[in-house]
């Protein structure tokens, strides 16, 4: 992973229209970052329920909104998808004959080989304009009313760029993240793919899991009035979206399922040594992980998800 030194431009780029397709916690965060930074004259936002548009619209997120993904994009000079990942191709496919040769296009889903496929398909010989990010920035929070200005100040943003990209699309996707506060990192999207199984879905799978195991047993609901920080810090996370996590899982289903053999194993060796009454090799296995845990310098403040 090669991390971009910060673009030599004094100025951020300059846009006259920004569309936003899917006006949630990071499409809406996205917006007013953007409006921060002065990135474009007008920011239009289309999403799925009119409702959203609205609420936007009244929260100042964006300056107005679009009847259709299509209208959106049709004169923007930006666009950003921020829809759960299964939404994207869809969408693309829905703007591409709106695109003008010379937009720009970016999105922020969780996964990124299964995007670059789905954009190859939807914009035929457009794809070069649409260069792949996910941004390591969010929370178990999702839609508009959690949008934040700062959500990606001092945040990596990852570039998983396409073949088909021409630099001056990357170099320009580099400085709109900047301008938004981000860091840029460039990654090929398998190697993302497998990295941030590891990292955010696998723990999403466990903490979604271990939330149903609990609440599901018969004594389960009076077990967690008593449940306390500790339960809190290693389940916030399965408050998130399922329709995003759902879309997530099966993106990236095969790195999941390679993570959560390790995990297995992992589970197995900690179990073994409590059947058995290993106490001396159980407590070496925990010191271990402690010490993983401690060396881990968290590049994120701790109210922050993913
Ligand atoms: P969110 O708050 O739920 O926002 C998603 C928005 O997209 C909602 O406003 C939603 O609908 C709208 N939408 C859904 N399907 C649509 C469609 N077909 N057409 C138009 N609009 C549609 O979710 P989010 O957390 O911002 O996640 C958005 C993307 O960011 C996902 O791809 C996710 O993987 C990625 N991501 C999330 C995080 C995180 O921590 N949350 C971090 C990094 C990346 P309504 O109009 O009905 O409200």
């Amino acid at each position: 992973m090669a991390t971009t030194a910060p673009s030599q431009a004094a100025l951020p780029p300059q846009f006259q229209r920004l569309a936003v397709l899917g006006v949630g916690l990071l499409g809406g965060s996205f917006a007013l970052a953007a409006k921060r930074a002065a990135l474009a004259r007008e920011v239009v936002g289309y999403s799925k329920s009119p409702s959203t548009i609205q609420a936007a619209i009244a929260a100042g997120v964006i300056d107005h909104g679009a009847e259709s993904a299509l209208q959106a994009a049709t004169g923007a000079d930006l666009v950003v998808l921020a829809v759960p990942v299964a939404a994207i191709g869809p969408l693309l496919r829905q703007i591409r004959h709106g695109l003008g040769s010379s937009a720009l296009v970016v999105d922020v889903g969780s996964t990124k080989a299964d995007v670059a496929e789905a954009a190859q398909e939807a914009l035929g010989s457009a794809a070069l304009q649409f260069v792949p990010c996910h941004p390591i920035a969010g929370s178990e929070r999702s839609g508009v009313q959690h949008a934040r200005t700062t959500l990606f100040d001092g945040r990596r943003v990852v570039i998983t760029p396409l073949q088909a990209n021409p630099a001056r699309f990357v170099d320009a996707a580099t400085q709109v993240w900047e301008a938004l506060g981000g860091v840029v990192s460039v990654m090929d999207p398998a190697e993302h793919d497998a990295a941030f199984a590891a990292v955010s879905h696998l723990p999403h799978l466990l903490a979604f899991a271990y939330v149903y195991s609990v609440a599901r047993q018969p004594r389960g609901p009076s077990f967690l009035q008593l449940a306390g920080p500790g339960f809190r810090d290693f389940t916030r996370i399965a408050g998130s979206d399922p329709t995003m996590w759902r879309d997530v899982f099966q993106a990236n289903s095969d790195q999941v399922l390679q993570q959560l053999q390790w995990f297995k194993q992992a589970v197995a060796g900690f179990e073994a040594q409590l059947r058995q009454g290993n106490w001396s090799v159980l407590e070496s296995l925990i010191r271990q992980a402690s010490q993983s845990r401690q060396d881990w310098a968290s590049p994120t403040p701790a109210d922050d998800a993913t």
